[in-house]
């Protein structure tokens, strides 16, 4: 094994997960690490009525999530992803003989925090396993993970979804189990001058803590399963416990997949999708595989337990090798290692340090700021985006109003652009401001568009361009009522339907009246005065 190895760009680098590494991957069809390329073409199956009218499809999910400790599992390693290649090891990581394991106490906080958060109950007393299997990457011969005791199971979390008539429905999704576990190294098959007859391992990932987390196989749609995954990531985001960063690997998801015919309760024979590195593709595999096994039955043919790539180029699974004998990884209790002991003193005092979750925070928001579940959403969308939203929104008028500035002025124009929220060149102060401007009646609605096509051309922020532009208003009353004279002396039609009684038409003579003036009457006096002129 090399010692320093040239560092290869991170999209070069293969991330599979060990348990597939059964068979080296200069037999497969293609390398995992290419599913990453961002820039390919994506053939996405959709699901037709018919398949899904006579077959019912059955999914359950695998996420491997990396602990965001400072340390490894087991020793004291840096927990962090890259570095030149094979430094961040030591004897213990190595499993070289005579050393031993010490479990990070913190690891097992995170662990138990996101097991908590998704509603598991954690085990006082679990148990460390050894996985035996021999791959290159993995130099002990052995992962430490956990069996028949893991540290917590019978979780679940709600995800939306549709029924059978196309409403809006929220499904509990089973969770079996949480476990803690440690990842392997890795192999690079690519990126060096010899790829093509050596493959490199870099070790620095060994002993990352790692915790698995086991859906019941709940999921009967594509489309559940990309719900579920987005609600479980942000939820472990919310926790802190990973960064769930999938391009470094640090959130990674196989997923299992079976159909039988709708009225059946035995299930059919499962494929495992392995290694897909977006929640985009997973879908699109899941739509892929189902597509697949449905015309293999009618046809008259059988699934074939398996263990099936993605190819994100081609859009279509491929057979990685059989599943039929089932792995024997001579589980036995690690002996390095005591039972884990979590007391619910311990608990009590993690349970504390339980941010408040995601959902949660969306029903608070909608009641304390009466917004729209679409606002709260988007607020939602990270935790610090959510806090800075919520502190932002205490200084303005109305928050109601800052939320629904986002909606309308911010979401359009970043997606144009391909920016995130954070991105923003318009700050939540920014938008406070202009939010309190609208409140007062200070700026239109067309100078406030103006000001922020103007903020986006220029990369600035609302307060700087609205005090250099300072857009002119008219709040002379004379001046107004002149314009509303013209514009109701030409529709003398909707004045009469005022009169009659359809007072909503008032909108009307307000937009006429706004739209001669350019933009730039007052809105708040030009409402009072074109009812003034109405009812006269
Ligand atoms: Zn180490």
């Amino acid at each position: 094994m090399p010692q320093n190895l040239t560092p290869v760009p991170s999209t070069q680098q293969s991330r599979s997960w060990p348990a597939d590494k059964k068979s080296f991957s200069k037999t497969l069809p293609f390398e995992p690490g290419a599913l990453l390329e961002s820039k390919v073409m994506t053939v996405t199956a959709s699901l037709s009525p018919e398949v899904l009218d006579r077959y019912e499809p059955v999914i359950g999910l695998e996420v491997h999530v990396q602990l965001l400790t400072n340390t490894k599992a087991f020793c004291g390693c840096a927990n962090r992803f890259g570095g030149e290649p094979n430094t961040h090891i030591c004897p213990t990581c190595l499993g070289l003989p005579g050393a031993l394991p010490v479990l990070n106490k913190r690891a097992v906080e995170y662990a138990v925090l996101a097991a908590t958060a998704i509603n598991c109950e954690v085990r006082e007393h679990s148990v460390f396993a050894r996985k035996n299997y021999f791959y290159p990457d993995l130099t002990k011969g052995y992962q430490i993970s956990q069996f028949d005791k893991p540290l917590a199971e019978h979780g679940w979390i709600d995800v939306p979804t549709r029924d059978g008539s196309g409403l809006s429905v929220t499904k509990r999704i089973g969770i079996t189990r949480l476990h803690m576990e440690e990842d392997a190294g890795k192999s690079l098959h690519d990126g060096f001058p010899d790829s093509a007859t050596k493959t490199y391992v870099d070790l620095n990932r060994c002993g990352t803590p790692l915790i698995e987390i086991v859906s019941e196989p709940d999921l009967r749609t594509p489309d559940e399963a990309y719900e579920y995954l987005t609600r479980l990531k942000e939820i472990l985001l919310y926790t802190g416990v990973s960064d769930c960063n999938m391009e470094e690997g640090s959130l990674r998801c196989d997923a299992n997949v079976s159909v039988r015919p709708r009225g059946q309760t035995k299930f059919g024979t499962k494929a495992e999708v392995k290694n897909v590195n977006s929640f985009r593709f997973i879908r699109s595999a899941l739509e892929y595989e189902i597509e697949r096994q449905v015309e293999l039955i009618e046809s008259g043919g059988r699934v074939a337990q398996e263990t099936r790539l993605w190819n994100a180029n081609e859009g279509r699974t491929y057979s990685m090798r059989s599943k039929e004998q089932a792995h024997d990884y001579r589980y036995f209790p690690e002996p390095d290692l005591p039972p884990l002991l979590v007391s619910g003193a311990w608990k009590a005092i993690l349970a504390e340090r339980m941010p408040e979750l995601p959902e949660a925070r969306r029903k608070r928001m909608i009641a304390e700021y009466q917004i729209t579940m679409q606002d709260a959403q988007t607020l939602t969308a990270t935790r610090e985006y959510a806090d800075q939203f919520e502190t932002a929104a205490k200084q303005a008028r109305s928050p109601r109003r800052v939320a629904n500035l986002i909606q309308s002025e911010l979401m359009g124009r970043l997606k144009a652009k391909g920016l995130d929220l954070e991105q923003s060149p318009v700050t939540l102060q920014g938008l406070v401001q202009a939010a309190d401007l609208t409140e007062s009646g200070e700026l239109s609605s067309k100078q406030l568009k103006g000001l922020f096509d103007t903020a986006f051309e220029n990369g600035e922020d609302f307060g700087p361009v609205y005090e250099r532009e300072k857009p002119q208003q008219i709040s002379d009353p004379a001046a107004l009522e002149k314009l509303i004279q013209e514009v109701i002396a030409a529709n003398p039609k909707q004045l009469e339907q005022y009169r009659a009684g359809k007072k909503t038409v008032a909108a009307f003579f307000v937009g006429q009246a706004m739209r001669l003036s350019k933009g730039q009457a007052n809105p708040a006096l030009l409402n009072e005065l074109v009812t003034k002129h109405l009812d006269a």
